[in-house]
Formats: structure tokens, C-alpha cells, sequence
């Protein structure tokens, strides 16, 4: 069956994409029976590729157990379990989760908790956020307000919050001739400081930033100590620490929160993507337990909730997704296979003119593009580089994950690649040659 409905409101009104039917492993079918590696995960989604037979089960358990209950009436087994495995194994401090159904969802509610739990300690006249440039964090008005591409803000201005965005960690980009990268990170935490006192420094809610940059930016890695240094910044003027590691946590860097190789615990913690690994929209925010606490012993009540927070079966997809990582130790296996693709890349395009950096973690890349490697200049948005790319990607039967906007948020190309988890040593040897080909079509 071929489904050709006119109906369906595609984001891309003017180009239908193909009708995905069927998935399994690292592959995806379309209805015209061609198949595309997936080296995208989606969008980082897909940490255990498609039909994981584990977790195809453990919903299938729960359907028949129970699908839906509202979370103003009761809770469920599933939910209650699956906070206390993530518990177990969260950032210091952090004592409770908070389930919502995806990623600009668990921001808002990071963003609206951090906001609560000033009012409730009587600091009101908090009502600032800091974030960065280059950044995102979702397409809801408040989680696009905090984001730092301008392009996509824009068009919904005046009706954003304010907020104020600094420098994102840019090495490539923005580190400076003589600078180390520690002296960088410790440059980046003073801007910080600085933005914090140019609002008053009690006036400043929280600090929102993604540890490794995604989506707008094509992976963007911290340099060592900075998350260290903006962590002092934040308990230096009282302002809560957002990590937004919807994109870039859940394993996906090799270790299960991307914070844990920076040394750094936030106040709230945005998970969302690999939680559910595509089986079923979920997300959540962490929480330190001094916030739970003062709300907990304030009014009570969190103002903010959605009709399908902690859904049965998606809590039965997240906590069967948590335990294939742990049978299967698939984080050392991140870090194993995400040193491979790293030296692949190395050996593939360090001679390549137009590849200007290769940067990541784990089986979390980025390749950035340029019109030429020594001035580092960005390709001319007109050519659309990174539509064309995804473009040929697809005719060699590849997803990967290209964007623009790199360097202000009109100029720049990158690709980003997040792989599942499970992709073996061939898979991606695949990737790499079949997005090699795609890049020099797309520029030629
Ligand atoms: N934060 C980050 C860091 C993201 O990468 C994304 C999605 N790309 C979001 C938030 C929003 O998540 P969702 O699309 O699930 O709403």
C-alpha cells in the first residue's frame, strides 16, 4: 500500500518528502522499496536503530497492561521505575524527574521550574535568562526564545521573552590566535559573568546551555574547564544552570549525561530524544532536590503540566531502552565505535578542501564546511550546500542530518551525524564513503 494523501501539512510545503514504511536495525524502507542507512538517528533519536525487538516487547507489555492514566489522578509502575533507574544514575544532587513527551517540552518545563522556584524563595524580581548564540532548544515560544539562531526567532518577534545570548564555545571559529583553550573557556565564563552583572545580579533566572552544541551549530564540544568556569559564575550570583542535553545526552557521547565528562552537575537537566530512542515521544527534565525541596515545602505545586506527561507506554519504551544500554553495555560501545568513526573521518577528509573542521564526541559529529579552509570562509547561503547535500545523501540511500546557519545563523554549512548506537564497524564505513560522495556532488 502506497499512501499518497495531499493533506498531510509537511514543515517543506512545497516538496513532499518520501513515505517511510518500514524500519529495522540501522536501516530505513521507503514505499518505492529503496533503503537509507541511517546515520542521523533521525535527528539523534534513534540510539537503538528501528524494530529493537527488546523494546518493540516491553510496550507491547505494557499496551496490555495499561496505555493511558492521567497524571492528576495516579501514577504508574513503569513511570515510578523508570525515575529511579534514571535517578540512579544522574549528575550529583539530583533527587527527581519530571516526564513530559519531547524535548522543547522538557525545556519549557526547566525553564518555568527554574522561574517557580525563585518566586517560591522570594526572589521575584528574577526574570532574566542568559543563553547563548548558535544554540537550540526547541520550537515552543519560550524554549525559541532562549535559542540563539536568530533566523529562526525572527519571525516571531516581538512576542519572545528576553533574553539576553552570549558566546557559544566555538573553538574553530572564535578561539584566538595565542589563546589555549583553557584560557578560551575561562574568556567564555567572564562574558558570562559580564552579561549576568550588565542585568543586575540578582535579576538573572539561569544560564541555558546545551553541553555539546547540535543542531544549529554542527556540534560544537567544549573546551576543557569551561563548564567548570561557568558553573563558579552561576553559584557566584545565585543563577541556576540549565543543561539542555536533549540532543546531545542519553549515551549518545559515550557516557550517559554529556555533563559527566565536564565535571559539572546543573540545577536542571533536559533530556528528551535517545530517552525514548524514537519508540515513543518522551523527555524529561532532572532536578536537583533543593529545588524539589523548596517547591515541596512551598506551595506544592508545580504551575505547568501536559495531558500526556510520564505516558505508560512511553515510560515502558524509555526504561526498556535504559536496560538494552546496560545489558549490552552499548555506552563503552559508543565510545568504541565513535573512535573509529572519528579516525575515518581523519583519514577521509583532513586533505578535503571544502571540510573546514571535523568535532565530536562519541557517536555525536560535526562536520563543518567551507568555501576554502584557510580563511575558513562559509560557503555563499545561496548555494544551499547543506540542502543539496541531504539532497544526494538520500539518492545514495543516506540520511544524515545537514544544516545551516553555522556561523550567525545565515551563513555556514555543516552535517551532522548521530548514528545509532548499535552501527557496526562496516555501517560506518558506509556512512563515510556514501557522504563523501554526496558532499563533492553537493559542492561540485
Ligand atoms: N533542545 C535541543 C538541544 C534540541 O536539539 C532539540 C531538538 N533538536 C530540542 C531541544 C527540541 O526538542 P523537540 O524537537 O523534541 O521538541
Amino acid at each position: 500500500m502506497t499512501v499518497a494523501s495531499t493533506h498531510v501539512f509537511h514543515r517543506q510545503l512545497q516538496r513532499k518528502p518520501p513515505v517511510a514504511v518500514s524500519g529495522q536495525g540501522v536501516y530505513l524502507t521507503d514505499a518505492q522499496g529503496k533503503s537509507y542507512i541511517d546515520a542521523s538517528g533521525g535527528a539523534a533519536v534513534s540510539c537503538l536503530g528501528h524494530g529493537h525487538p527488546d523494546v518493540l516487547a516491553a510496550m507491547h507489555a505494557q499496551i496490555d497492561k495499561l496505555a493511558y492514566a492521567h497524571t492528576s489522578f495516579f501514577t504508574t509502575e513503569v513511570a515510578e521505575v523508570l525515575a529511579d533507574k534514571l535517578i540512579a544514575n544522574a549528575p550529583e544532587g539530583m533527587s527527581h524527574v519530571y516526564f513530559v513527551s519531547g524535548g522543547s517540552e522538557a525545556v519549557e518545563a526547566a525553564l518555568k521550574m527554574a522561574r517557580q522556584y525563585f518566586v517560591e524563595i522570594g526572589q521575584p524580581q528574577r526574570s532574566h535568562f542568559i543563553a547563548r548564540r548558535q544554540s537550540y532548544h526547541g520550537n515552543t515560544l519560550g524554549a525559541l526564545a532562549i535559542g540563539g539562531n536568530q533566523w529562526r526567532r525572527e519571525p516571531f518577534a516581538p512576542i519572545l521573552i528576553p533574553v539576553t545570548h552570549v558566546s557559544p564555545c566555538y573553538p574553530y571559529r572564535e578561539q584566538q590566535a595565542g589563546e589555549t583553550p583553557v584560557q578560551y573557556g575561562l574568556r567564555l565564563a567572564k562574558e558570562l559573568e559580564d552579561a549576568i552583572l550588565a542585568k543586575g545580579a540578582d535579576s538573572v533566572i539561569a544560564f541555558v546551555a546545551e553541553t555539546l552544541g547540535g543542531a544549529t551549530a554542527g556540534v560544537l564540544v567544549p573546551v576543557p574547564g569551561y563548564f567548570k568556569a561557568v558553573r563558579e559564575v552561576c553559584d557566584r550570583y545565585g543563577v541556576l544552570l540549565i543543561l539542555d542535553e536533549v540532543m546531545c545526552g542519553m549515551g549518545r557521547t559515550g557516557t550517559l549525561h554529556a555533563c559527566e565528562q565536564e565535571g559539572v552537575s546543573p540545577d536542571l537537566l533536559t533530556v528528551a530524544k535517545g530517552l525514548g530512542g524514537g519508540y515513543q515521544p518522551i523527555g524529561a527534565v532532572l532536578a536537583q532536590k533543593k529545588i524539589v525541596d523548596v517547591m515541596r515545602a512551598g506551595s506544592g505545586f508545580f504551575h505547568h503540566g501536559h495531558t500526556y506527561l510520564g505516558h505508560a507506554i512511553a515510560c515502558a519504551a524509555a526504561l526498556a531502552v535504559q536496560q538494552v544500554f546496560e545489558r549490552d553495555q552499548l555506552l563503552g560501545q559508543v565510545r568504541e565505535r565513535g573512535d573509529f568513526l572519528q579516525r575515518l573521518m581523519h583519514e577521509s577528509w583532513d586533505k578535503h578542501p571544502h571540510v573546514g573542521d571535523i568535532r565530536g564526541r562519541g557517536l555525536f559529529w560535526g562536520i563543518e564546511l567551507v568555501q576554502e579552509r584557510a580563511s575558513k570562509k562559509p560557503f555563499d547561503p545561496a548555494r544551499n550546500v547543506h540542502v543539496r547535500i541531504k539532497r544526494e545523501a538520500m539518492a545514495r540511500g543516506l540520511m544524515v542530518y545537514p544544516m545551516g546557519g553555522t556561523v550567525d545563523g545565515r551563513y555556514g554549512d555543516h552535517v551532522l551525524l548521530a548514528p545509532p548506537f548499535i552501527s557496526s564497524e562496516a555501517e560506518l564505513t558506509m556512512v563515510v564513503e556514501r557522504l563523501g560522495s554526496a558532499m563533492d556532488a553537493a559542492i561540485a
